[in-house]
């Protein structure tokens, strides 16, 4: 007899499965990301077709037979449908999905990424959230919770803050101007800038939305969270693209300030 597991999860990534059916990547907190299958699901008023949805966070029941997992019922959580409306949240939500299916794999718990997950989509759903204040916690909070917590003291030489520092997100560190001399690679941002990083990757989850961000150090911090993530994973992603593009065309974006903020 199959073995059933119970688990919330939600859906990363969805590819049809016969006429019928749908091959889901899930992210379980429990189990990491795991492949599903969710029979049937296609069919008009089927009882997981809100389950299979992109984003749909669920409470699942998931037969196990030889390996591989099944979804036998589910009761929808969340089923993120304002961040499904939006093209430009959607895309977001897209390059997150990647990043997760990068970093998680099967049998790994996930809790503190599940949770930064949903609750990025449940911030991303509200009307008036920035999309770029999201990406830059979410990109920030991941690499911490996966153990590429930047060093976030002050400078690396001396220990000091000074109003203005240096991040190397090559390196990982922070120096002030009396020891950045002629290194290559670092992006200034002020004091302030610098302490919103450090909340954002120390922060409880219950809290790790609330502060603010003025958009020019929001600009800076989305520089240096982008470039971190790609030079430490050390890889390109195409919906980060996607999503860039689809937020040029839907919003007025102002050209990134190439001085220190
Ligand atoms: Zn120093």
């Amino acid at each position: 007899m199959a073995q059933i597991i119970n688990t919330d999860g939600i859906v990363l990534k969805r590819t049809e499965a016969g006429d019928s059916g749908f091959y889901l990547k899930v992210l379980s907190p429990v189990y990491g990301t795991i492949d599903v299958t969710a029979r049937g699901a296609k069919k008009q008023g089927a009882k997981n077709s809100a389950a299979s949805q992109l984003l749909a966070c669920s409470g699942m029941s998931l037969s196990v037979s030889k390996g591989r997992y099944y979804l036998e019922s589910s009761e929808i959580i969340n089923s993120f449908y304002n961040v499904r409306l939006d093209v430009v949240k959607l895309s977001l939500a897209a390059y997150f999905s990647q990043i997760i299916l990068t970093v998680c794999t099967e049998n790994q718990s996930a809790q503190d990424i599940y949770r930064l997950f949903t609750n990025s989509l449940y911030m991303l759903g509200k009307d008036d959230t920035d999309p770029e204040f999201i990406r830059f916690i979410f990109e920030m909070r991941i690499m911490g919770d996966i153990g590429f917590l930047p060093r976030l003291l002050g400078c690396a030489e001396c220990y000091r803050t000074e109003p203005l520092m240096y991040f190397s997100p090559k390196s990982g560190i922070f120096l002030c101007p009396d020891h950045l001399g002629d290194e290559h690679g670092f992006i200034g941002l002020s004091a302030s800038a610098m302490e919103a990083m450090r909340y954002v990757c120390l922060k409880d989850m219950e809290h790790l939305f609330s502060f603010r961000l003025s958009q020019k150090a929001l600009r800076t911090l989305t520089q240096i969270s982008e470039k971190y993530i790609i030079l430490q994973l050390d890889r390109e992603f195409d919906t980060l693209s996607y999503y860039k593009r689809m937020l040029s065309d839907m919003y007025t974006v102002c050209p990134p300030d190439p001085s220190p903020q």
